[in-house]
């Protein structure tokens, strides 16, 4: 099956994905301790509409609205066997709303429990839910992947092999990353080089970073990322780290803020640019006119 979205990319392309899910969700109405993929179902013209607003910012890929779409993540809802529903439902809406030649990314986040031998989710029970998550994305009508805000190499692992295992759709792959006294690795101390020799070695189409402490430390992964890799690399900022004021989380990192950081992104030969949490259509807009030349 030949991906009109890896067309692109081959032909020099620089797509833009959308901002976050989750920080838009809470703007409008999501409370504290309820999951974000119920709204799938119970107020899917919501989820719609932050769908709707990433297009018509530009984004050429959306997100679904299943990072916590497994299991082991929805059981803290008591939702685990509304698993399947909720997913294909983030796919679903998001392809209803989905321009002529643009895409649907099925996003497919950490399953919140730790792996053997370390924690107690076994390896088969994480394949199998990422299987069951990535089916109800295929189904739903997802045009590629994502699996990201990954910290661990076995988790990626199984993510990716179940997601190859279902299906033929192309597969991005994200890690989160921090910078610490030694450099820049993940919270479970996977470094930038063995990152990318391990997402090659699993045969992912794209890869990078995205969530993390914002658009510095991301700046820092992509230019150790482009010097090991010709694969396509993603990059998903957060606007810098949240901050809690008066029981409300905010970011700092507005679109201007931002803007010098994403010129210098894109100088590197970035191939599909994007936002994470506390990032907003604005963001993307801002995103969108760097891309097309607007505005250097
Ligand atoms: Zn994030």
């Amino acid at each position: 099956m030949e991906s009109v979205l890896l067309k692109r990319l081959s032909a020099g392309d620089i797509l833009l994905c959308d901002g976050a899910m989750g920080t838009e969700l809470q703007k409008r109405g999501l409370k504290r301790g309820e999951c974000p993929e119920l709204m799938n179902i119970e107020q899917p013209q919501i989820v719609q509409s932050i769908y709707r607003d990433y297009y018509a910012a530009g984004s050429d890929i959306v997100e679904t609205n299943s990072f916590g779409g497994t299991r082991s993540r929805l059981s803290h809802y008591d939702l685990q066997d509304q698993a399947y529903r909720l997913n294909r439902e983030a796919a679903r809406l998001a392809k209803e709303v989905c321009p002529e030649g643009r895409f649907v990314a099925g996003s497919m986040g950490p399953t919140g429990a730790i792996l053997e031998p370390y924690g107690e989710l076994s390896v088969d029970e994480a394949v199998d839910q990422f299987k069951e998550q990535a089916e109800a994305l295929a189904e739903g009508g997802v045009d590629i992947f994502f699996i990201e805000t990954m910290i661990t190499l076995e988790e990626m692992g199984a993510a990716i092999q179940a997601v190859k295992s279902v299906s033929d759709l192309p597969v991005a792959a994200t890690f989160t990353f921090e910078l610490g006294p030694t450099g820049i690795h993940t919270n479970w101390g996977v470094d930038v080089p063995s990152a990318v020799r391990f997402l090659t070695e699993q045969g992912v189409d794209i890869l990078g970073a995205n969530c993390g402490e914002g658009i510095d430390v991301i700046l820092r992964t992509v230019q150790e990322m482009r010097k090991l890799t010709d694969l396509p690399i993603l990059a998903q900022p957060n606007a810098g780290l949240p901050e809690i004021k008066n029981e409300v989380i905010v970011y700092h990192e507005t679109p201007e803020a931002m803007r010098e950081k994403i010129k210098e992104l894109l100088a590197l030969q970035i191939n599909i640019l994007g936002g994470c949490c506390g990032t907003s259509a604005s963001h993307i807009k801002m995103m969108r006119e760097l891309i097309d030349g607007k505005g250097q």
